[in-house]
């Protein structure tokens, strides 16, 4: 062998060499392989991968075939921009699978050229980004979603006149929506990120404010409460605010949310209410006081009174007149309990005593039921006499009113450790289970005594009454064959 011949022999070993190492390359990848002609009309050749059909034939409507119909104009803009320029093409586009279904590929494909420098054919490889793609649809797809519920909690947070705000564990403003802002008359960057003081807040109302931030925060349960402060332009406010823990995902407080409401007209409209109850009460009760003193005094004296009629008609008008007077008295506690109005006003007197001259009452009143009344020994209480007696009157008269006439009401006591314990029992209808949380609520009204008088505002006064005894009062059972309601005073 001369040294030309051996040359070429070595440069064809070279080459074949490359090529087994190229197509070697060309099988160990993943990647579709493709060999496009130089004016890429022709597809030679396309390795699928079975993620695209193989082409093993020189193809001329590879476009139809394997894009997309809405990507064959980019896919036609890409081929001539590096056809134009012999710079690599690159595109991510969909593609139609060999299965039927859409996918994305991301494609490259690099000229080769003759020993002339001309474009001989490309040499194109596309990955399957079908996943990828699809999480970034889905990323964008939830991107939209959140950004427009993020648009409805904005128009819902700054359309409405209530306060919204979000405090950082460290107190801080992290949230307030347009009506907090105008109310500080602060714009967001002046006033988010700053504590409770820096955004005007009196040092007292910061500090409680932060303590119930705080409560919110150990306890993971919301807040409520109400406060006054000076408005800068409408003067004093009566607010209503609420602090509700925000959870993170593992449970833990992040943030306390707050809302908060003016409520002073509707303060002002409730007291305007109670005075006015608490007037018309008033007025009512003075001539009805004077006619109840009439009608005793015209018991006691008239010597008529010898006559069955006219004595049976004077014991009526008593009952009917005291029997209003209660009425009224229940109108002026709920007005004066209210307004802050109810004062209690304690002495020290005998429990048994004054049960004795309840006791003669009630037999006056109701002269068609049986009532039995405990023999106790003296028991020392100190309490606000009257008020306690409208306490019993009110339960006897529930019991006598919720009864059947001939049936029997008990009162007993008991002294259980440092407390006096008074029952009433009656032989009524009894209360259904789920309303007994709900007796002593201010104008509660059981839902199956339509035909019965009242007015919803008796338990609630004597548990206003009770507690500021320092007792309690609840119902201790109810059935169909009767109820017991119980309260507690300490001795
Ligand atoms: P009122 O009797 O005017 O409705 P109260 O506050 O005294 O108002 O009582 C609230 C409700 O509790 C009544 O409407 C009635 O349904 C129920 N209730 C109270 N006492 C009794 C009782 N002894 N037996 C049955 N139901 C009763």
């Amino acid at each position: 062998m001369n040294s030309a011949t051996e040359d070429k022999y070595v440069s064809k070993k070279a080459i074949a060499a490359n090529e087994e190492r190229f197509r070697a390359l060309i099988t160990a990848i993943s990647d579709i392989v493709y060999i496009m002609s130089a004016d890429w009309r022709e597809m030679k050749q396309l390795e699928g991968r079975d993620f695209l059909a193989d082409t093993n034939e020189p193809l001329a409507d590879w476009i139809a075939k394997y894009i997309h119909p809405l990507d064959h104009d980019q896919v036609k803009t890409a081929v001539e921009e590096a056809r134009r320029d012999n710079k690599i093409f690159q595109l991510e586009h969909r593609v139609l699978r060999a299965d039927g279904s859409i996918g994305w590929t991301l494609s490259r494909a690099v000229p080769i050229l003759d020993h002339k420098g001309n474009v001989r054919e490309w040499f194109g490889a596309a990955s399957d980004i079908t996943e990828t793609k699809r999480a970034e649809e889905a990323l964008k797809l939830a991107k939209k979603r959140t950004d427009q519920q993020k648009r409805v909690y904005e128009t819902i947070a700054n359309s409405t006149p209530d306060l919204m705000y979000v405090f950082d564990l460290q107190y801080n403003f992290i949230y307030a929506n347009e009506a907090l802002l105008s109310m500080w008359g602060k714009s967001w960057d002046d006033a988010i990120g700053k504590g409770l003081l820096q955004n005007g807040y009196e040092p007292w109302h910061a500090e409680m404010h932060e303590r119930e931030i705080d409560h919110v925060r150990t306890t993971k349960t919301a807040i409520r409460g109400e406060v006054s402060f000076p408005h800068a332009v409408l003067g004093k406010r009566v607010y209503d605010y609420i602090f509700t823990p925000i959870l993170n995902d593992k449970g833990e407080v992040e943030a306390v949310a707050g809302t908060t409401r003016d409520i002073t007209e509707i303060k002002q409209n409730e007291q305007r209410k109670n005075d006015f109850i608490g007037m018309v009460s008033h007025e009512l009760k003075t001539p009805l006081t004077s006619l109840t003193a009439y009608l005793q005094l015209m018991e006691k004296s008239n010597p008529a009174q010898e006559d069955p009629m006219t004595k049976k008609i004077l014991g009526q008008s008593i009952k009917q007149s005291r029997r209003m007077t209660n009425m009224i008295n229940g109108f002026l506690n709920l007005a004066r309990l209210e307004s802050g109005k109810m004062f209690i006003e304690k002495e020290p007197f005998d429990f048994a005593t004054f049960l004795q001259e309840i006791a003669e009452e009630t037999r006056m009143l109701y002269s068609q039921h049986r009532f039995v009344f405990p023999e106790s020994a003296p028991v020392n209480i100190n309490g606000d006499m009257g008020k306690l007696a409208q306490v019993i009157n009110n339960l006897i008269g529930n019991a006598v009113k919720y009864s059947n006439l001939g049936s029997q009401v008990r009162i007993s006591t008991i002294i259980e450790g440092d407390q006096l314990k008074i029952s009433v029992s009656d032989e009524g209808t009894g209360i259904p289970q789920e309303e007994i949380s709900k007796l002593f609520d201010r104008f509660y009204r059981g839902q199956n005594n339509n035909l019965i008088a009242g007015f919803g505002i008796g338990l609630y006064v004597c548990r206003e009454i009770i507690e500021r005894h320092g007792g309690k009062i609840w119902v201790e059972q109810s059935t169909d064959q009767g109820s017991t309601f119980c309260f507690t005073l300490p001795v």
